[in-house]
């Protein structure tokens, strides 16, 4: 029997290669951030410094009232030179904080380790994660700590280990250089939500991650089982996880809690344990720069705020004029519209592709081959949406469920008359058709 799975999925070609073997490495220090205050699911930061003040890296300079917001802090030391609109890589332009650096990194005094953190009830661990602003690092960038506090009784933990997205390899560099530290945090996460069951899902072509976590659970004595899934895409997508590792399914517009699991990021777990153990809000990431052109492809520290341009340039530029660069994978990523945006908490990758890969074959008709439909995780029927979307039939197209669409994209990578599935799909979701 293989290893658990989903209903549907496809095996996509991962082009991990150019980045697997590349151990982590810290990023110089900027010269300069542009800290967006919306960089998190949910209500938008206020500022709580101006122009002229002075900062230090971790200080907090902006929250908000109310349960879905995280706070945001500054990465580098300095002096803030302008509170206003800023490119954002997804929203475009969002209030942002710039801080000039004053090249000393001087660290706020606040941050200090919380001593024994097995002392600290699930309420205070929970307010701890909140005040380091930490959400999802798997791209959604979810406050963790709403995720954490469950509004159903929850018996199941699942951490992502899986990362399923091509190119980005900034998960499982993780996973093999600082396996401790990840399972601290799973600890502390265990202990925030109150559950038992905990299962860290790795995707079996990450052997040498799931060998290093089989080992430290087993010699830490951890009530945590390691569980090796399918190489399927999207296998990493929430749903699809707890399907393959617990074998419930979360029903469209439902959340995980629905059915008693909390799903979270291996990345997050990590941060989660700087935070309470440390002290130290998140104010950087790990972050993978690649693509065929990128002359070095690597997994980087960085600090938040950082200009993807002055990353891919430290990765020593491009072999060629770059023809898209996208945040996140080729998948689900982002395409961006400059490369001024800064690096933000739901950054995990920064894709340059360059104008050959770019060239996309003309849309042919539907050929019923049927080949979306026995790929798509969710089940439903994508040629039949997109051949809506094309006739301008929205109505029509409901009876489809459009919202269910999870916007995977692996309709679009498997079909043979290369039709774009997904873009049909989307403008139905806006309701544009
Ligand atoms: S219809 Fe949506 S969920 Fe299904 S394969 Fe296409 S993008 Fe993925
Ligand atoms: S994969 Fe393409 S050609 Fe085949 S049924 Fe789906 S839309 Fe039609």
């Amino acid at each position: 029997m293989g290893n658990k799975t989903f209903v549907g999925g496809w095996h996509v070609w991962s082009h991990k290669e150019l980045t697997r073997d590349a151990a982590i490495v810290a990023a110089p220090l900027p010269p300069r951030v542009v800290i967006p205050l919306a960089q998190h699911a949910g209500i938008v930061c206020r500022p709580l410094v101006k122009a002229g003040d002075t900062v230090l890296t971790g200080q907090k300079i902006g929250d908000a009232e109310g349960l879905i917001t995280a706070p945001v802090h500054a990465s580098i030391s300095g002096k803030v030179t302008v509170v206003g609109d800023a490119l954002h890589p997804v929203l475009g332009s969002a209030p942002a904080v710039t801080i000039e650096s004053d090249g000393a990194d001087r660290q706020d005094p606040a941050i200090t380790p919380a001593g024994d953190p097995r002392g600290l009830s699930r309420n205070e661990l929970v307010s701890r994660i909140r005040a380091a602003g930490i959400v999802g690092l798997g791209g959604a960038a979810f406050p963790t700590h709403v995720k954490l506090s469950p509004q159903k009784p929850v018996d199941v933990l699942i951490i992502n280990g899986v990362e399923c997205e091509p190119y980005l390899t900034c998960d499982y560099r993780l996973l093999v250089e600082r396996p401790d530290e990840i399972l601290d945090g799973i600890g502390l996460l265990q202990r925030a939500v109150g559950v038992e069951k905990v299962y860290i899902g790795i995707e079996d072509d990450k052997p040498l991650a799931i060998r290093t976590f089989q080992k430290r659970v087993s010699a830490l004595k951890l009530p945590f089982s390691v569980v090796p899934v399918e190489v399927k895409y999207p296998q990493g997508a929430e749903k699809q996880l707890i399907k393959a590792l617990v074998d419930r399914e979360v029903p469209p517009g439902k959340l995980p809690f629905d059915v008693g699991v909390v799903v979270s990021n291996a990345g997050t777990a990590l941060a989660a344990a700087e935070a309470v153990f440390q002290g130290k809000p998140l104010y950087e990431r790990t972050v993978t720069v690649t693509g065929t052109t990128v002359r070095e492809p690597k997994n980087i520290r960085v600090r938040l705020g950082t200009s993807f341009a002055e990353l891919i340039a430290w990765c020593g530029g491009t072999t060629a004029p770059a023809g898209k660069i996208v945040m996140g994978g080729p998948m689900m990523g982002l395409a961006q519209f400059s490369d001024a945006v800064p690096v933000v908490k739901g950054t995990s990758g920064i894709l340059v592709l360059s104008t050959a890969e770019l060239v996309l074959p003309p849309e042919q008709p539907c050929i019923r081959c049927a080949r979306c439909v026995d790929a798509c995780p969710m089940q439903l029927l994508p040629y039949a949406m997109s051949l809506c979307a094309q006739m301008k039939q929205a109505e029509r197209a409901r009876v489809y469920n459009p919202s269910d669409c999870i916007e995977c994209g692996v309709c679009t990578y498997v079909c043979p008359s290369k039709r774009r599935i997904l873009e049909h799909i989307r403008l139905l979701k806006v309701g544009a058709k």
